[in-house]
């Protein structure tokens, strides 16, 4: 069992309150054990991280890449024992902990490596005795706040850009797994980041949260969680002044078109609505939209796949899915599928919680699919957050997009085909951030820029590649005559 102090000016300090994580496939099992902070801890946190920043913005931009450098060192000298600590803490199989784990490390390089190469740009000066050019300089404070879902590839993909451009950052984890992201302050602390450069206070989002969100000292918010405290948040932030950047949910679907390789499709749409993390990504998916001249092809290979999925305890055994991180999004899942069913859905394959003998101490659900499901039902239309598939039929291109837009998400969107012209029509029509074709709705790369529209993300500002460190900066027009 991992325990760990919450870090405040580079001291690790017990608080007298804890929050412990439990093993969703075994909830007999404690994992971590990690100081709670209040919203006096997430002032001394933000008062030290204001503290540090002179100096930190003081180093250059390789400079403070190099710390990145060291501590993706230390966390791939730790890579099994974090990996094991993602399977226990939030049920994930072992294969998606290895790559998230993988991810850090990889993202903390990419920015180390960006941290060198990444400056301003000199447009042509207007005379011949004036200098002109443009630099970016930090905002100050970054207030950092995560999911449970990728415990720590997303808080590593928010601070290490932030860290580069030169912010010092308040960094509050998701309190279904403080663990994880324990080991990756862990990390920089033995990278020997300057104290106060990086603070960490677990605890509860009304109290250390709200306190990030609104404090006059933090200049910068960066949120990944649910549309509806994302929503809060962006509101409070963005009427305080601050810059802020909120990535939110999805109800991505995939289209799969009368020329798609089906075999092809079909596993495509059971690696991103069910696979590893049990539907559990912003990015899943969780519509599959498909052309009717293909519809029962699709569906016969479809369901049967879904019946061969295993569903087990992931630190035991190597299955497909493991368990829903917690009883309140175990019983969503179950309120979801009495709501397709109610609403005339018809529940094609699973729909039925786990129970008994090896599933007696965890949250496990069957991965489910309904099929004769109409645009307007609340199946298709909400996020549900788990492994719950709503099939469409459409009757041709046209139709297929409009429905694929006639959500209040846009995150992602998958087309499988094998027509290029709906390719490009696909990628110009499609009302999403991330737009693939001929792969998973799920994954996407750190060089590129991730975000959505509508209600999945504030639109404004990306997250990964580049992008991320023009967020988390600001940039200067300077014109210098000697
Ligand atoms: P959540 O919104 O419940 O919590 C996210 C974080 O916000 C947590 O750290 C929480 O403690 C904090 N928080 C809660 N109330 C707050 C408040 N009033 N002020 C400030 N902070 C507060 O989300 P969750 O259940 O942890 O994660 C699941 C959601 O995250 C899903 O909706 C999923 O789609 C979304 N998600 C989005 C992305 C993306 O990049 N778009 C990635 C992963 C997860």
């Amino acid at each position: 069992m991992l325990t760990e102090n919450v870090y405040i000016n580079g001291e690790w300090i017990e608080t007298g309150d804890e929050i412990a994580s439990q093993n969703p496939a075994n909830t007999q099992e404690v994992v971590a054990r990690v100081s709670k902070g209040n919203r006096g801890t997430a002032k001394q946190a933000i008062d030290a991280s204001v503290e540090a920043q002179d100096e930190w913005k003081s180093l250059t931009q390789p400079e403070r890449g190099s710390y990145l450098r060291d501590a993706a060192e230390v966390v791939e000298e730790r890579f099994d024992e974090i990996v094991d600590l993602v399977v226990r803490e939030l049920g994930k199989t072992e294969g998606s902990a290895r790559g998230e784990v993988q991810r850090t490390v990889d993202l903390l390089n990419y920015y180390a490596e960006v941290a060198r190469d990444k400056g301003g740009i000199a447009p042509p000066s207007a005379s011949q005795q004036t200098l002109t050019y443009t630099k970016r300089e930090p905002w100050g404070t970054a207030g950092v706040i995560t999911p449970w879902n990728f415990p720590i590839a997303i808080p590593t993909w928010k601070i290490a850009p932030a860290l580069v451009a030169g912010n010092t950052v308040v960094f509050k984890p998701a309190s279904l797994t403080p663990g994880t992201a324990a080991a990756l302050v862990q990390a920089f602390d033995k990278a020997d980041l300057p104290a106060g450069v990086l603070n960490f206070v677990p605890g509860s989002g009304s109290e250390v949260g709200d306190e990030i969100v609104t404090s006059d000292s933090v200049d910068v918010v960066s949120f990944t969680g649910s549309s509806r405290v994302g929503k809060h948040v962006y509101e409070s932030a963005v009427s305080d002044g601050k810059r802020v950047q909120t990535e939110m949910g999805g109800k991505n679907p995939i289209i799969v078109d009368e020329t798609a390789d089906i075999e092809h499709a079909v596993q495509l749409t059971i690696s991103g609505a069910f696979s590893g993390i049990a539907g559990q990504a912003c990015t899943a998916t969780s519509r599959a939209i498909v052309f009717e001249e293909v519809y029962d092809e699709y569906l016969e290979q479809l369901i049967k796949s879904v019946e061969d999925l295993t569903v087990a305890n992931p630190t035991e055994s190597d299955p497909n899915l493991g368990p829903k991180v917690s009883q309140s999004e175990l019983d969503s899942d179950l309120e979801y599928i009495a709501i397709g069913e109610n609403e005339g859905a018809t529940l094609a394959v699973g729909g039925d919680q786990l129970t008994g003998g090896e599933y007696e101490d965890g949250f496990f659900v069957e991965p489910t699919v309904f099929t004769e499901v109409e645009p307007d039902m609340r199946i298709a239309q909400e996020e549900i957050f788990g492994p719950v598939l709503a099939v469409l039929s459409v009757s041709g291109f046209e139709e297929a997009i409009s429905v694929a837009n006639g959500v209040d998400y846009g995150l992602t969107a998958s087309l499988c085909t094998n027509d290029l012209s709906r390719t490009q029509r696909f990628t110009r029509d499609i009302e999403t951030g991330v737009v693939k074709v001929n792969q998973t709705s799920t994954g996407v790369g750190m060089q590129m820029p991730f975000g959505g529209r509508k209600q999945s993300s504030s639109e404004t500002f990306k997250e990964q590649g580049r992008q991320a460190l023009e967020f988390f900066s600001h940039e200067k027009a300077v014109y210098v005559t000697h």
